[in-house]
């Protein structure tokens, strides 16, 4: 039997009754096991932490599933490079708690940080709440170890910062979805630990656009803006319910889109005080309504608390459909107002929040109940039919995987696809390495 965890990811999703569960110790054992089934031709369902939201890590009928979770050494650190090797299912938040104590840091933070892994943030071009500073996981990788579909090994993973010997498969394997290869090891780029983090929530006044209070903020503080993150007011609210320790907002908030920034420094005193200059010149200029500046870590790690309550907002919505939208900052607002539009024209007894990294132009939506198929096709329509107006992608961070499957012609050529499909064929050529994720064969 199985383990029921094993049979979906974070979206719930399952999609069949897969045949076995493999968890190799050893990137040896995990090669002689991947040229049997490809050998056989047996499909393979690669999995990390499973926290993944397009079902690209839920086994379908017949699959074998391959845990990652039994590969978690660290193999290598240079702590004078800052240049960590660890294998593929460690734990992000472990290998961030490792770095931190030798002053280094992987700049790398999601929600889910305490169960996905590092393969699977890789194998998904992971984004998050820094990536307006520091870029998304592609940066950080400097290297991969990866086995193959027919069982060869490709690696060690290049651990140097410029190396222009041939393609990068590194590069062709960040992103991939687990349909190239088995990712095994990872050497990760750090950077110095900022000694000072400061965090603020900003009321954005409501004749003020999201882009235009995001010029104000990469303007005033320049390259010490490490996140800035978009909430609009439904979002808001349903956090502060489900967080019984963060206290209430002030009221220039009701109904106002909240934005939490996060600016790093070297001093205190200076990175205060330019937090207190760009924020007083927002206020007096009227960009925005109201500021809450916590005055203690326990006070900012509130507000993060604040908009990392999309787990538990999800819970309370399921089955919900979720949206991974990139689109330029200044077509947000009109984006969502126009799909509210839409939702409330189904006359769904529905729920929808919307939030995201505004930073780097990504928005999220979610969007439940969806009991049925032709209630998910309804609400789905409801955004996606108003994309061709709007400059997105159907998936700015969380990968194509089943989910957005059907929707990759929207983001991407034919010719494209083509190419995608013709790497496939020369790296998998049995398609045993997660079939049916990205693009049917
Ligand atoms: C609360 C919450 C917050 C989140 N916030 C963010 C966010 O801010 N930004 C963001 O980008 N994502 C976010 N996510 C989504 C998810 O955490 C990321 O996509 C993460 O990178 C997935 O890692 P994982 O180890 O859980 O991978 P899984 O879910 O197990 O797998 C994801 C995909 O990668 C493949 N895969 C996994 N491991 C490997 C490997 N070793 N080699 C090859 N392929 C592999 C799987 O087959 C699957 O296709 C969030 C999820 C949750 C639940």
């Amino acid at each position: 039997m199985i383990d029921e965890r094993y049979l979906h990811d974070w979206s719930g999703t399952r999609y069949g009754q897969p045949l076995s569960l493999e968890k190799p110790g050893s990137v040896t054992s995990l090669a002689q096991w991947l040229k049997r089934c490809n050998e056989d031709g047996s499909p393979v369902a690669l999995q990390g932490g499973r926290t993944g939201v397009s079902g690209g890590a839920a086994p379908g009928d017949g699959e074998h599933i391959l845990s990652l979770e039994n590969l978690r050494e660290v193999i290598s650190f240079d702590r004078q490079a800052g240049v960590i090797v660890v294998e593929s299912g460690m734990i992000l938040a472990d290998v961030q708690a490792l770095v931190e104590e030798e002053g280094w840091t992987l700049p790398l933070d999601l929600g889910s940080r305490g169960s996905c892994q590092i393969g699977g943030n890789a194998a998904t071009n992971a984004g998050g709440c820094r990536v307006i500073k520091y870029g998304n996981m592609r940066n950080m990788v400097l290297g991969v170890e990866a086995v193959l579909a027919d069982g060869s090994v490709i690696g060690p993973p290049n651990v140097l910062v410029k190396n222009n010997a041939g393609y990068s498969l590194t590069q062709l394997l960040v992103g991939s979805e687990g349909t190239l290869g088995v990712i095994t090891k990872v050497a990760l780029r750090l950077v110095p630990t900022p000694p000072v983090r400061l965090a603020a929530l900003l009321a954005v006044a409501p004749q003020i656009g999201v882009d235009e209070l995001l010029r104000c903020c990469r303007v005033g503080f320049g390259e010490s803006l490490s996140a800035f993150e978009v909430m609009w007011p439904e979002y808001v609210e349903a956090a502060l319910s489900e967080k019984a320790d963060v206290r209430r907002l002030p009221e220039g908030f009701d109904g106002m889109r909240a934005v939490l920034i996060e600016v790093e420094g070297q001093s205190e005193t200076a990175i205060g005080a330019q937090l207190e200059e760009v924020l007083s010149q927002l206020y007096d200029k009227n960009i925005v309504r109201d500021i809450v500046l916590p005055s203690s870590i326990k006070d900012g790690q509130a507000l993060w608390a604040i908009r990392e309550s999309v787990g538990e907002i999800q819970r309370d919505i399921r089955p919900y459909a979720g949206f991974d939208l990139g689109m330029p900052a200044s077509q947000y607002d009109a984006f969502v107002t126009a799909a509210r539009s839409n939702l409330e024209s189904t006359g769904l007894p529905i729920k929808s929040y919307f939030f995201g990294h505004a930073g780097d132009g990504n928005l999220h939506a979610v969007i439940g109940p969806c009991p049925t198929d032709d209630v998910r096709a309804c609400v789905e329509a409801a955004l996606y039919d108003l994309l061709p107006a709007y400059t997105t992608t159907v998936t700015a961070e969380h990968g194509v995987g089943r989910k957005k499957k059907s929707m990759l012609g929207r983001a991407r050529t034919q010719a494209d696809i083509g190419a995608m499909i013709a790497i496939k064929r020369a790296l998998d050529p049995k398609n045993i390495l997660n079939p049916g994720r990205i693009f049917d064969l």
